[in-house]
C-alpha cells in the first residue's frame, strides 16, 4: 500500500500504530486500481503520476505474499518526459548557491528524521527485515543526508598565484543529469546514498528504485519535494531491464550510480560506458569472517551470528563465510545453538530476528545452495529449511543455516547465496586464512576475531579486500569516509559516499585568469624614466 503513505498534505507521511498501515488515506488525484490494488506512481517534474504502461509488477509482501501495489514498468515516453524535466531542471539548479543546496538538505534530514518510523515501517512490508533493522537501514542513509549538508566545506576550491597577476583556480561543476539504479535489499540507505549528494552538488537525478521496494524512495522523494528540491531535480521512475537500458543509453544522462548483483551491474558498466557515462558500480560480495583461537569466544560468536543472520543475511556485507583457524572449530556447535535461538517471524514482531526472504524464487535459491552443500559433502549442522512461521505461513521465510566443513570448490563457496546461510571453512594459521580470503574473486567485507594487536596488525595489512573489521562485523564506514568495497565488488574507481562520491557528482573546472593590476585605469601615470626592468 505505497500511495497510502504518500499524503498530500505539508505535514509529512503520517504514522499511526505499527501496525496499522492500512489507516493512512491518500490524496492522490486519480489512482488508478488494478484488482482494487493501488498502484506506485512515477515521479516527473514534481509530480505523482500514474504511468500509462500496460506492463505492471506485482510487489507483494515477502511474509505474507500479501499483493501490496503494482509496479509501473515507466513507458519509454514516461522516461523521456522525466529526462526532459531534469534537463531543464538542471540549468537552473546548478546557478544556485552551495548555501542554498545546503539549506534543502537541512531541511531534508530534518523531515527524513520526522518520519524515520513511517519509512521504516514502509520497509518491512515490502522488504521483510526485522522493524529495528529498517530503522537502521533509514539511519544509515540518514547520515549521507548529514554529509550533504556539509557540502559547503566540502566543496571549497583550490587557488594559487602561478604568475605575476596570473592565478589558477579550481572548482568544481555539476555534471547535469544524472541516475541511479537501486537493489532491493536497503530500500532507503542506498537511494539516499546517491540522490542527497547529487542533488547537493548541483545536479538533477533520475532514481529507479528497485521493482520489488520501491516504497521508500517515493517517500523520500514526497519529503525531498517539502525540503525545497525543485520539480525535476529529481524524478524517480520505475521497471526493471528496459529502463535500465533507456538510462545506460540516453545520451542527456551522464552518470549512472548503480548497486546490485554482479550480472546486472557488469552488463550496466559495459554499457554506460560504451556510451560515454561515468559509472560507479557496487556489486555482490563473499565476506569472510576469520575467527582466531585468543579471540573473545563469547563477544565473537555474537558479532559473527548477528552478521551472518541479521537482514536474513540479505546485506552486502553479511559475514557470510566463516574462516575458523586451529581450534575455533570446536566452537562451531555453539555457534549453531546460538542461530537456533534466533526467531524467525514478521518484521514487525518485536520478538523477531530473522525476517523473510524476498522472493519466493529467492527462497528456492537458497535452498538449493544449502542442499548444493550437503550435496558436495559439507556438514549442515544446522538446517533452517522448511521453516514456518504460525500466522505467516506463506512467508518466504528460511531459518538460519550452516554448513561446516566447507571447501573452497564447493558452489555453496563460489556463489553469493544471499540468505541466512553461514559456510564455515577450516584452516591451520591465519596465513592460510589470509591465502583463503585473497584468492576470493570478491573484495567487498572482511573482519578478524581476535586479542592479538600484532595479529590484528598482520590481517589489515596483507589482506586485499576494502573494509576491513578488527573485532567488528559489519565495518561498513560512516560518510567522512567512503564504502570501499574493492576488486570483484566493484566497477569503475569512485566510491558511493564521502569524498569520493562527491567527485563521482562532479568535475573538476581551472580557470587560469591575468589580471594586470598594471592596466588599472585607477592607477597614476608614471612620469620617471623608463627602465624596463
Ligand atoms: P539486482 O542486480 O537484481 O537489481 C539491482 C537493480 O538492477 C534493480 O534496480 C534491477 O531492476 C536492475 N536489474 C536487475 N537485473 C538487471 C539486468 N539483467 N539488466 C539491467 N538491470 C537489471 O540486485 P538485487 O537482487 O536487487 O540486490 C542484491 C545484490 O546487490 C547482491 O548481489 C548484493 O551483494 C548486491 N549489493 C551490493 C552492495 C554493495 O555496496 N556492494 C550493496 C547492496 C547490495
Amino acid at each position: 500500500m505505497l500511495s497510502s503513505f504518500l499524503r498530500a498534505s505539508s505535514t509529512s507521511i503520517q504514522r499511526t500504530t505499527p501496525f496499522a498501515r492500512r489507516a493512512f488515506s491518500t490524496q492522490f488525484p486519480a489512482l488508478q486500481r488494478i484488482s482494487g490494488v493501488e498502484t506506485v506512481k512515477n515521479y516527473i517534474n514534481g509530480k505523482f503520476v500514474e504511468s500509462k504502461t500496460d506492463k505492471w509488477i506485482e510487489l507483494r509482501n515477502p511474509a505474507t505474499q500479501e499483493l501490496i501495489s503494482y509496479v509501473p514498468e515507466t513507458t519509454p515516453e514516461e522516461l523521456k518526459e522525466a529526462t526532459e524535466s531534469a534537463k531543464v531542471a538542471a540549468r537552473e539548479w546548478k546557478k544556485t548557491t552551495v548555501l542554498a543546496r545546503q539549506k534543502v538538505m537541512l531541511d531534508l534530514q530534518y523531515l527524513i528524521r520526522q518520519n524515520h518510523d513511517a519509512i521504516a515501517e514502509n520497509i518491512v512490508y515490502e522488504q521483510g527485515k526485522t522493524f529495528a533493522d529498517a530503522k537502521g537501514d533509514v539511519f544509515r542513509g540518514l547520515q549521507v543526508v548529514e554529509q550533504a549538508c556539509a557540502l559547503t566545506n566540502m566543496l571549497m576550491g583550490e587557488k594559487l598565484t602561478v604568475a605575476k597577476d596570473m592565478e589558477t583556480y579550481m572548482y568544481r561543476e555539476p555534471l547535469g543529469v544524472v541516475a541511479g539504479i537501486c537493489p532491493f535489499n536497503f530500500p532507503a540507505m542506498i537511494p539516499l546514498w546517491m540522490f542527497p549528494l547529487a542533488i547537493a552538488a548541483g545536479n538533477s537525478i533520475i532514481m529507479k528504485p528497485s521493482e520489488r521496494d520501491p516504497g521508500a524512495m517515493m517517500m523520500l522523494a514526497k519529503l525531498a519535494a517539502e525540503a525545497g528540491v525543485p520539480d525535476g531535480v529529481l524524478n524517480v521512475v520505475h521497471g526493471a531491464v528496459d529502463c535500465v537500458n533507456f538510462i545506460c543509453d540516453e545520451p542527456e544522462i551522464k552518470a549512472i550510480s548503480f548497486v546490485g548483483s554482479d550480472r546486472a551491474g557488469e552488463h550496466i558498466y559495459t554499457r554506460g560506458n560504451a556510451n560515454g557515462k561515468r559509472v560507479q558500480a557496487n556489486l555482490g560480495a563473499k565476506n569472510h569472517a576469520v575467527l582466531l583461537p585468543d579471540a573473545n569466544k563469547q563477544s565473537a560468536l555474537n558479532a559473527i551470528a548477528g552478521a551472518a543472520f541479521g537482514a536474513a543475511g540479505q546485506r552486502c556485507m553479511a559475514l557470510s563465510t566463516l574462516v575458523c583457524v586451529g581450534e575455533t572449530k570446536e566452537w562451531l556447535p555453539e555457534l549453531a545453538q546460538r542461530a537456533r535461538e534466533l526467531k524467525v517471524g514478521f518484521g514487525m514482531d518485536p520478538e523477531t530476528d530473522v525476517g523473510p526472504v524476498i522472493t519466493v524464487q529467492s527462497k528456492e535459491r537458497i535452498e538449493r545452495l544449502i542442499q548444493s552443500g550437503k550435496d558436495e559433502g559439507a556438514n549442515l549442522i544446522l538446517d533452517g529449511r522448511g521453516v514456518v512461521v504460525k500466522g505467516y505461513e506463506k512467508g518466504n521465510f528460511v531459518g538460519p543455516s550452516l554448513l561446516t566443513d566447507v571447501k573452497t570448490d564447493m558452489e555453496c563457496y563460489r556463489e553469493e547465496i544471499f540468505g541466512p546461510v553461514l559456510v564455515c571453512l577450516n584452516v591451520d594459521t591465519l596465513d592460510d586464512a589470509i591465502d583463503l580470503i585473497n584468492k576470493n574473486r570478491y573484495g567487498n567485507g572482511t573482519a578478524v576475531f581476535t586479542n592479538s594487536g600484532p595479529s590484528a596488525r598482520k590481517f589489515e595489512h596483507e589482506i586485499d579486500v576494502g573494509q576491513v573489521g578488527i573485532n567488528v562485523p559489519i565495518p561498513v564506514p560512516v560518510p567522512p569516509f567512503s564504502f570501499t568495497g574493492s576488486r570483484g565488488s566493484i566497477l569503475g574507481d569512485m566510491n558511493f559516499y564521502g569524498k569520493s562520491g562527491l567527485q563521482f557528482y562532479t568535475k573538476p573546472k581551472t580557470v587560469t585568469s591575468l589580471w594586470k593590476e598594471s592596466d588599472s585605469e585607477h592607477t597614476k601615470a608614471s612620469v620617471s624614466m623608463p627602465t624596463h626592468n
